[in-house]
C-alpha cells in the first residue's frame, strides 16, 4: 500500500496517513513556535505593517486598473516572462503577495499542513483545475497544492469575489490564473474555458464551488473526465448538482461533498456569515442596525449565521422556512416564522440564504417599503428575481460599487447589493481563520481522492472520512490555547471508542 493509502473507505477502520498521526503535544510545540519572533499579537491584522497600507483587499480593489477595459484583451507577462493568465494588473503583485502573507497568519493549520506532508509531496502529478473565489485564503490553499506537488490552473467561481491583488501574486508566482473582479458572464466562462481547454495539458482532478466548472466540463469537454480522478465541492449549491448527476447515473468519476463535512458546515457556513453579513452590509450602505426589522429567508447554517448576528446588534429578526426542522430551530431561538408575503412591508432588509431560485420576486419587491435593503448571501444569484427589475417600468441608479437603487414610477426606491450575487463576498472580505478550516478540508479531500486505491471510491458522491473531520479540527484547536481531554483506556472501552478516534459516527453533525 503506498504512504498515502489509507486501509479502508469504512470510516471506522479509517486510519489517517502516518504523516497525519500527531500528537496533540506535538502539535502545541507545533503551533507555539510559528509565531516565532512576532510573537502572537502579530496575527492580528491591526498590528501588521500590511493593514496600515490597506484595510483589506476589499478596500484594493478600487484601485487605478478598473477602468481599463478587459483583461481579455491585454497580454501580460509576469517577470520570469509567463504570459499563461489573464488578471487586471500584474502590477499589483507585491501588494498581493503581502495580502497572502497576512493570511498565512491566520491559516496556521494549512502551512502546518504544507510543511508537514512536504517531504512526501503526496499531491505530485496532480492536475488540478480549480473554480472557487480568488481571494488570500485561497491564493494560501492554492500554494499548499503546488508545495504538495500539484499543477494548478485557476478561475473564479463569482464574478465580483476576486481580490485582484492577489490574482496578480498568484500570477507573478507562476499560478495560472483566470479572474478579475467585475467579470461579465461571459468572461466568467472564457476564465472557465481557459483553465480546461489547453493543449498539452488535461486536469486530472477538479476543485469546484458551486458546480459551474465541473458543468462547464459536463457541457463543452467531457473527454476530459477519463483522466479525472475525483471532484472536490465545496458549495451546497454544487454538491446538490451533483446528487442529481449521481441519482441520473450522469455522475463518471468518485465526488468529495467537502459542504457536508462537518468541520465545513458548521464553521465555514456559520461562522464565516455570521461575522461577514454586517461587514458587507455596513460597507455598501453604512446602515445602523440597532431596532431594524429585518428577514431572513432560509434558516440553515447561514441563515442561522445571519440572524445571530443581526440579533446580537439589536435587530428585530423575522425568518422564513420551508423545513418544518429549521423552522422550529428558528422558533426555538427566539426569531418570528413568518411568510414572506406577510411581513414584506414593514422590513427594512431582506436577506436571501436558501440556496435555491426565485425567493424575493417582483410581487415582493412590489410590495417593499421605500428604502428596503435587498440582499443574498447564498451561493447563486438565483435567490433574488434581479431579471423582473429590468423592466421599462423601473429605473436602476447606481449610486455606489455594489450598490445600486431601483426606483418606482412613484418614487419608491430599494437598494440592492451586489445585483443579487453573494454580499459577503463581494462587498466585504471573510474571516480567514475559518476559511483555513475549509481550505485545509479541500486540500485533504483532494489528497484522499488523489491517493485512494482504485476501486475505493466508484462513481458516487463521498463525505470526507469522520477522522479526517476531527484531523482538521485537532489542527486548528491549538490556535486557542485550548485543552483536549483525552480518553482513558476504561472509556474508551466503555464507549467503544478507539482512543485516537474517530469519536462520533459519519453522520454526526
Ligand atoms: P442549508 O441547506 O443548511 O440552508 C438553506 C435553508 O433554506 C434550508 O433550511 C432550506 O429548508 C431553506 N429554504 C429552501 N428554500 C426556501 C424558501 N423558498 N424559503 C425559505 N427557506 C428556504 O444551506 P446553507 O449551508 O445555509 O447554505 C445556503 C446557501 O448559502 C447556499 O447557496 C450555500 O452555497 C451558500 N453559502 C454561502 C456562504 C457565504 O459566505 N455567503 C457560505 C456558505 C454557504
Amino acid at each position: 500500500m503506498a504512504k498515502w493509502e489509507s486501509s479502508s473507505s469504512s470510516n471506522l477502520a479509517f486510519q489517517l496517513p502516518q504523516w497525519m498521526q500527531i500528537q496533540l503535544t506535538e502539535q502545541k510545540q507545533e503551533f507555539n513556535k510559528r509565531p516565532g519572533k512576532i510573537g502572537r499579537r502579530s496575527f492580528s491584522r491591526s498590528v501588521s505593517q500590511s493593514s496600515t497600507d490597506s484595510f483589506s483587499s476589499a478596500a484594493s480593489e478600487s484601485d487605478s486598473s478598473d477602468d481599463e477595459g478587459t483583461p481579455r484583451d491585454k497580454v501580460q507577462k509576469n517577470s520570469k516572462g509567463n504570459s499563461d493568465f489573464s488578471i487586471k494588473n500584474i502590477k499589483q503583485a507585491d501588494f498581493g503577495r503581502r495580502e497572502i502573507e497576512i493570511a498565512e497568519q491566520e491559516m496556521l493549520a494549512l502551512v502546518a499542513l504544507r510543511k508537514r506532508a512536504q517531504g512526501e509531496k503526496p499531491l505530485v502529478g496532480a492536475k488540478i483545475v480549480g473554480c472557487t473565489h480568488i481571494t488570500a485564503q485561497t491564493a494560501v490553499l492554492i500554494e499548499t497544492l503546488a508545495a504538495l506537488g500539484a499543477q494548478c490552473r485557476w478561475a473564479a467561481c463569482n464574478i465580483y469575489s476576486t481580490q485582484n491583488a492577489v490574482a496578480a501574486a498568484l500570477a507573478e508566482a507562476g499560478f495560472s490564473v483566470f479572474a478579475w473582479k467585475g467579470e461579465s458572464e461571459d468572461d466568467f466562462w472564457w476564465c472557465i474555458d481557459r483553465c480546461v481547454n489547453l493543449e498539452g495539458w488535461q486536469p486530472n482532478m477538479v476543485l469546484d464551488d458551486g458546480g459551474d466548472l465541473t458543468h462547464c466540463i459536463y457541457k463543452k469537454y467531457p473527454h476530459v473526465f477519463k483522466k479525472i480522478k475525483g471532484i472536490v465541492e465545496e458549495s451546497v449549491t454544487g454538491v446538490h448538482r451533483l446528487y442529481q448527476l449521481s441519482k441520473a447515473g450522469k455522475l463518471c468519476v468518485p465526488a468529495m461533498n467537502v459542504n457536508d463535512s462537518v468541520t465545513k458546515q458548521k464553521f465555514d457556513n456559520l461562522y464565516c456569515c455570521r461575522e461577514s453579513i454586517l461587514d458587507g452590509l455596513k460597507r455598501t450602505t453604512d446602515v445602523m442596525f440597532g431596532g431594524k426589522q429585518v428577514v431572513v429567508c432560509g434558516y440553515g447554517e447561514v441563515g442561522k449565521g445571519c440572524c445571530f448576528a443581526l440579533k446580537a446588534l439589536g435587530c428585530i429578526v423575522y425568518v422564513t422556512e420551508i423545513d418544518p426542522i429549521c423552522a422550529l430551530q428558528a422558533c426555538m431561538d427566539g426569531f418570528r416564522l413568518v411568510k414572506l408575503s406577510e411581513i414584506i412591508r414593514n422590513v427594512d432588509i431582506v436577506i436571501t440564504c436558501t440556496g435555491n431560485k426565485n425567493v424575493v420576486r417582483r410581487e415582493h419587491l412590489d410590495r417593499m417599503k421605500n428604502g428596503c435593503m435587498v440582499c443574498n448571501m447564498g451561493h447563486s444569484n438565483t435567490e433574488i428575481d434581479v431579471a423582473s427589475l429590468r423592466m421599462p417600468d423601473l429605473t436602476w441608479e447606481r449610486v455606489r460599487s455594489q450598490v445600486d437603487h431601483i426606483i418606482w414610477p412613484d418614487g419608491k426606491r430599494i437598494i440592492l447589493l451586489a445585483e443579487g450575487h453573494l454580499l459577503n463576498l463581494s462587498c466585504s472580505t471573510v474571516p480567514t481563520f475559518v476559511l483555513s478550516i475549509t481550505a485545509t478540508t479541500q486540500a485533504l479531500a483532494l489528497i484522499e481522492l488523489y491517493n485512494a486505491p482504485e476501486g475505493r471510491y466508484k462513481q458516487d458522491v463521498y463525505l470526507l472520512p469522520k477522522k479526517m473531520d476531527e484531523y482538521v479540527a485537532s489542527l486548528h484547536l491549538q490556535t486557542f490555547d485550548a485543552h483536549l481531554t483525552e480518553l482513558t483506556d476504561d472509556q474508551a472501552r466503555y464507549l467503544s471508542l478507539n482512543k485516537n478516534g474517530p469519536f462520533k459516527p459519519n453522520y454526526y453533525r
